[in-house]
């Protein structure tokens, strides 16, 4: 789940792993750990909490070596602890491991071998693929072939690396369900599970296929899979700068990526939003194109903010292309059987392009023989390689866990592949036209709303011991609400719900009185004078409302207590812009509470486990 990094090389293998280790922290962890060769045998060390921890146990001892491999975790089985932490060993140490993701039948291989005699110092599923693995060597004498037969038996997500006494010049690692990069370097090779920490050394990259071992040392690397079969691969070029998993002045990654989404929402456009045409091309889907033209419905499946994301596009493609939309939730979607025709075409979001729930759901369809296709970031990753046809939003790198410029790109996207369904079907230019030339403006209205971010600072300053929000919006602003609501829960810790304006009055009315703010998002579209009638209904309840409105707006401020403007368009893209102040608003409250915003507890930045 969370983050690997492992070094062969001329360097000292200990700067470039706890460096790797610096660059996968916003992923989200609870406990960070590393494994060099010093003296010819494993050394390790781990330490619960933050990199920093273990930095400090390490420092002062000149570790050097020119292999090992490094971890931070994010709990799964076994509380965050000094011994649960990553790297394991076998009961002899000559075999350490550090893993991502999940062994599901772990229990009945440890009960296998506590009967053959071992004894287990951690409460991990971890630890139990470890001594699988030592097991199994007793048994072969073969490192690789050890690895990969075990890895055979194993059920579940891994992304593993390995060292050993056995071969002490080579890791081996693999990969089923969570991801893992190799870049090659001059006269080195860095393994990690997110280009982030491969950057600084090479933009060559080679992204592992699911099912796929590889092994490196010092002459190179060799691939095949764990049904072994030989593999090739092919080396692709990391295309962002380091800049950009850099905070770049700004006091974090989420103000500087909120601040970024002028640029992200230019790059989603780039070379796709053809202003004369009123249309939008969207290379990646040109090969289904008789598909979505014969496409009877459109199902979404997604997680977390991407649900929300999903949510908006709903309404976007039923407005233009008049067909229809569901949502799922990919956790549900996996399980429920659902009921896929022929003429369905799934559409799969995901930030990360691994989020397991959204992989399964996808693995579903296909059986069904569904054609899917991906909105995805992550360039290379699993989701994108798993569709039929796909869009990259093109956001870069988005390393705070609370996903802000990701949902607007995604929106974007949204908007590109609607306006190209639309008149696929049923728009005429001048409309197309006119939807294209609103969606080029939205850059500019973004900056106009970050320029107001002082008005919203003040806002936060004042609300930031409320204990309870609630966030309501109607048509295109529900999904914003939704989203307004979760930004502020995973990063502030208050709670907050978001909910349709107009159920407002079916319960969750009981809860408001003087001490409960209401976040309105009641911009200037065919619903407005309905969501007045919300306002008021509040109001006489003694809740402060808290506006998000048009500018020009001359009513709102009778309302409401506080307004944030936000500049007019069209109703279909007014969540790309009354998101913004929501992040914001919830940055600068988490902010005021001190709390750890790139980082908050218990999150991860892409969930690859279930
Ligand atoms: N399941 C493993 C554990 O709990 C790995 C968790 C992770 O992906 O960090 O230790």
């Amino acid at each position: 789940m969370c983050g690997i990094v492992g070094y062969i090389g001329n360097q000292n293998a200990v700067n470039v792993l706890m460096n790797g280790l610096n660059r996968l922290e916003y992923r989200g962890y609870d406990s960070a750990g590393i494994s060099i060769f010093e003296n010819d045998s494993i050394k390790t060390f781990k330490k619960v909490g933050k990199v920093e921890a273990l930095k400090g146990i390490i420092e002062d001892r000149n570790l050097s070596s020119k292999i090992g491999i490094a971890h931070t975790r994010w709990a799964t089985h076994g509380e965050p602890s000094d011994i649960n932490a990553h790297p394991h060993s076998d009961s002899f140490n000559n075999i350490s491991l550090v893993h991502n993701g999940i062994i599901e039948n772990y229990s009945t291989l440890k009960q296998k071998l506590i009967e053959l005699g071992y004894t287990f110092k951690s409460q991990t599923d971890s630890e139990v693929l470890t001594i699988f693995i030592s097991y199994i060597y007793s048994q072969v004498k073969d490192l690789e072939e050890a690895v990969r037969l075990a890895l055979s038996e194993v059920e579940g997500t891994f992304g593993i690396a390995i060292i050993s006494n056995y071969e002490p010049d080579k890791i081996i690692a693999a990969r089923r369900g969570s991801p893992m990069v190799l870049g090659i370097g001059d006269d080195e090779l860095i393994l990690a599970s997110d280009t982030s920490a491969i950057i600084q050394y090479t933009r060559q990259v080679i992204y592992l296929a699911d099912n796929e071992m590889v092994v490196l040392d010092a002459n190179g690397y060799s691939t095949k899979t764990i049904g072994n079969e030989t593999t090739t691969n092919v080396i692709h070029q990391i295309e962002y700068d380091l800049g950009r998993i850099e905070k770049s002045g700004y006091d974090h990654f989420m103000l500087k990526e909120i601040n970024e989404q002028p640029q992200t929402i230019t790059d989603a456009f780039r070379g796709r939003l053809l202003i004369d045409e009123g249309n939008s091309r969207l290379g990646g889907l040109s090969i289904i194109e008789e598909k979505l033209r014969n496409a009877k419905r459109i199902i979404i499946t997604a997680c977390g903010t991407s649900w929300h994301s999903a949510l908006v596009g709903e309404y976007m493609i039923e407005h233009l292309c008049h067909i229809p939309v569901e949502v799922e939730y990919a956790s549900e979607f996996r399980y429920r059987n659902p009921i896929i025709l022929p003429d369905d075409l799934i559409i799969a979001i995901s930030q990360s392009g691994e989020t397991a729930d959204t992989l399964a759901a996808i693995q579903e369809a296909k059986q069904k023989n569904a054609t899917v296709i991906g909105i995805v970031n992550v360039v290379g990753s699993t989701i994108s390689r798993e569709t039929e046809a796909g869009v990259y939003i093109h956001a870069g790198p988005e390393i705070g866990v609370a996903s802000t410029k990701a949902f607007t790109s995604q929106l974007a996207v949204l908007a590109l592949f609607s306006l190209y369904m639309g008149r696929m079907r049923r728009v005429p230019i001048i409309e197309g036209q006119r939807i294209a030339k609103e969606l080029s403006l939205l850059p500019e209205k973004i900056n106009q709303i970050l320029e107001n971010a002082d008005n919203i600072k003040d806002i936060a300053h004042k609300f930031y011991k409320s204990k309870n929000f609630l966030y309501l919006g109607r048509g295109y602003n529900f999904p914003v609400a939704l989203e307004g609501a979760l930004k502020l829960k995973e990063i502030s810790y208050i709670h907050a719900e978001g909910y349709p304006a107009a159920e407002m009055k079916h319960g969750p009315i009981a809860l408001i009185d003087k001490d409960m703010p209401v976040v309105f998002i009641a911009t200037k579209d065919e619903i407005y004078e309905k969501m007045l009638s919300n306002i008021e209904e509040v109001r006489a309840r003694k809740g402060t409302v808290i506006a998000i409105a048009t500018e020009g707006d001359s009513q709102i401020s009778k309302f409401a207590d506080h307004v944030i403007y936000i500049p007019e368009t069209l109703p279909m893209l007014i969540p790309i812009l009354s998101v913004v102040p929501l992040q914001l608003l919830a940055y600068y409250m988490a902010v005021e509470l001190g709390r750890d915003v790139d980082q908050p507890r218990n999150l991860a930045k892409s969930v690859t486990v279930e």
